[in-house]
């Protein structure tokens, strides 16, 4: 399908027409997750942001080159790992397995390629020597440093020659991985070895030590991708100081422009603030599914928000997805009967079938600027004016096939999430039916009766203007 893609640019600050520069396949980089903890839902929306910004193009028929790192070795790693007692290359296989795990609970599509940080070391040393050697990088007592004086495009993508920076903190060097958000300081690109570091250094020119985060990132990048690819993308905080560093690094080394497009998702809040351990409002997938949740429902929750604006996470919002999925639920096993088939077309298939029909409105404002909360809404608004009991067969089979390619391309599973939700017990769902049709009918002393007594084992029921929900309290 001949759609035009377009996509908000952070350098530029203009939405731009997304297409292959070599005119063949989009070739783009994620900053991947730092593997020394459980991802939490703001990683989680970043990561699924990206993916359903590949299933747009693969839907409109752009071959992608989709490349996602494991950040396995950098100041956090390192620390976690020591704390517990383990290797460092334990330590991040069981975080990296967990994250792999919530990425197809989460319905995201593998990444072609998803190298590790450790695996890459002499690529690295080899880029530090082209910077040394290119006089855009200086050695200090064992560490090699970046000099942000050397480049005079550095700051193009944050603007941060326009911020206010902390006096005095210019132009010296620093050796931690995220440093002050307000300092503009030559950063480290080998960390000589540290009592602190334990096991964890490797040999360099320069002695024992080991890479800075920002460099493992062109590194990877280069080697997968080229010295110039179509897109570079992460959430919005890493757009200062690490996406500056690896423009700079990379750039430097190459002569060329690193990635052409830039691709940021704003960060999601839990009730209105940052998420954090201390509040008790820091989520992880699993502490949902705990609540009896599904990650469809979660991915639901993202896809009702635009990427460009904070998304406000709560549980009620998870409630509102199960309603709004359950419609769309009703709606593809009505088509189905009169379809006559119970298959649910895989990703591949879904794709392929290259049209989207009465779903086209929706599928554009995917293209446009990856809006996908207004594609939601035009669903709806198809959905509304097609009664499926009056379909022939082979309509049906046709809408159906159109259905699946709106669903794929935002990577929504509706039959299987039914499925998931099979552990509700039979008497609970009998009695939850029993409480609706009292509410339904008035009966408010019953219902509320009901109410209690589902409460009382366990259960929680919401209401809705066309249903009810039941989770698990
Ligand atoms: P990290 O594992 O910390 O390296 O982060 C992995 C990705 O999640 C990066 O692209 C971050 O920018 C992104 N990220 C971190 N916090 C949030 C958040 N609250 N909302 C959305 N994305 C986030
Ligand atoms: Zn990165």
């Amino acid at each position: 399908m001949a759609t035009t893609v377009t996509l908000q640019d952070s350098m530029t600050r203009e939405p731009r027409e997304v297409s292959p520069i070599d005119g063949e396949t989009y070739r783009f980089y994620c900053c991947g997750p730092t593997v020394y903890g459980p991802a939490h839902i703001g990683n989680s929306r970043t990561f699924v942001g990206q993916d359903t910004f590949r299933r747009v193009l693969e839907c409109a028929g752009i071959a992608t080159k989709h490349v996602r790192n494991v950040t396995d070795v950098d100041d956090k790693t390192i620390r976690e790992s020591q704390a517990q007692g383990q290797t460092l290359g334990d330590f991040t296989k069981h975080w990296k397995d967990k994250f792999s795990a919530d990425c197809v609970a989460l319905n995201m599509l593998e990444p072609h390629i998803e190298p590790g940080a450790v695996d890459h070391i002499p690529h690295q040393v080899r880029m530090i020597e082209a910077l040394i050697e290119k006089g855009n990088a200086y050695e200090k007592e064992g560490s090699v440093y970046f000099s942000v004086k050397s480049f005079p495009g550095y700051g193009r993508l944050s603007r941060v020659a326009d911020r206010e920076l902390k006096p005095g903190a210019a132009q010296t060097a620093n050796d931690s991985d995220e440093y002050d958000k307000d300092s503009l300081a030559d950063f480290v690109l080998w960390k000589g070895r540290k009592p602190e570091d334990g096991d964890n250094y490797w040999h360099s020119p320069w002695g024992e030590g080991r890479p800075g985060w920002h460099l493992e990132c062109s590194a990877m990048s280069l080697e997968y991708l080229g010295e110039t690819f179509d897109m570079h993308s992460g959430g919005v905080d890493l757009m200062f100081p690490h996406h500056e560093n690896e423009i700079a690094q990379s750039e430097c080394c190459s002569g060329t422009t690193f990635a052409h497009h830039w691709f940021h998702i704003t960060h999601l809040l839990v009730d209105g603030g940052k998420m954090s351990k201390s509040l008790g409002n820091f989520y992880t997938l699993a502490d949902l599914e705990e609540k009896g949740y599904t990650p469809e429902e979660l991915r639901y929750v993202y896809l009702s928000g635009h990427y460009r604006h904070h998304l406000n996470f709560t549980l009620d919002s998870l409630l509102a997805s199960r309603q709004a999925m359950n419609r769309l639920s009703r709606f593809e096993k009505s088509l189905a009967e009169r379809a006559q088939t119970s298959k649910v077309p895989d990703y591949e298939t879904a794709r392929q079938a290259g049209e989207a029909g009465p779903f086209q409105p929706a599928f554009e404002a995917l293209c446009r600027d990856l809006n996908t909360p207004d594609a939601l809404g035009k669903i709806f608004t198809a959905i509304k004016s097609i009664d499926t009991k009056t379909l022939s067969q082979p309509i049906a089979a046709k809408l159906y096939q159109q259905y699946h390619f709106i669903l794929a391309a935002l990577g929504l599973q509706l039959l299987e999430k039914e499925e998931n939700r099979e552990d509700i017990p039979k008497e609970i769902k009998a009695m939850a039916e029993e409480r609706w049709q009292a509410r339904s009918a008035k009966e408010w002393a019953e219902s509320d009766r009901l109410r209690d007594e589902l409460s009382e084992a366990g259960w929680l029921v919401q209401d809705g203007k066309e249903g009810y929900t039941v989770i698990r309290k």
